[in-house]
């Protein structure tokens, strides 16, 4: 099954935020607690472009601690035989994979998965009610992207 990726993160390099996984079979939408966001040194364009949508148009997410994230995803990717998640840039990636580790030598199991990064603009999109820079929409929008200029997902 194929999915969108996307990531919010404390801009260029910056720690994650939020992530969300769009399918056909379901989504999946993380976000860590106001806590944890707190203690970043947030970038103030993050602050002020990405904070205030972390909850909107119905992109509610699931409250977790960092370090919870990749239990989350496997319990979501639980029953894919074969997940595919596509990416429309690098970090996004980087950051799905990070969550995925959970020590030195562990990481959660998974199915066999395959990422793909792709060459494809999300934005504009005529999703109604989509708002970028939230990762839910984010992905939405990626995907909505990916069926309409190449009929992948
Ligand atoms: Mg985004």
């Amino acid at each position: 099954m194929l999915y969108s990726l996307d990531c919010e993160f404390n801009g260029f390099g910056g720690e994650l935020i939020s992530l969300a996984l769009s399918g056909e079979a379901g989504e999946l939408y993380l976000c860590r607690p106001h806590a944890e966001l707190d203690a970043l040194d947030l970038h103030p364009w993050v602050e002020e472009n990405v904070l205030p949508l972390l909850d909107v148009n119905g992109a509610r997410p699931v409250v977790l601690p960092q370090e919870a994230f990749g239990r989350a995803i496997q319990a979501f990717l639980k029953n894919d035989t074969a997940p595919c998640v596509i990416a429309d840039w690098p970090e996004d990636l980087t950051h799905l994979m990070q969550c995925l580790i959970l020590s030195p030598g562990q990481m959660v199991r998974i199915p066999d998965l395959t990422l793909k990064l792709m060459q494809v603009s999300s934005w504009p999109s005529d999703l109604e009610g989509a708002i970028q820079h939230n990762a839910l929409w984010d992905a939405r929008a990626l995907r909505r992207a990916l069926t309409l200029n190449r009929g992948e997902i």
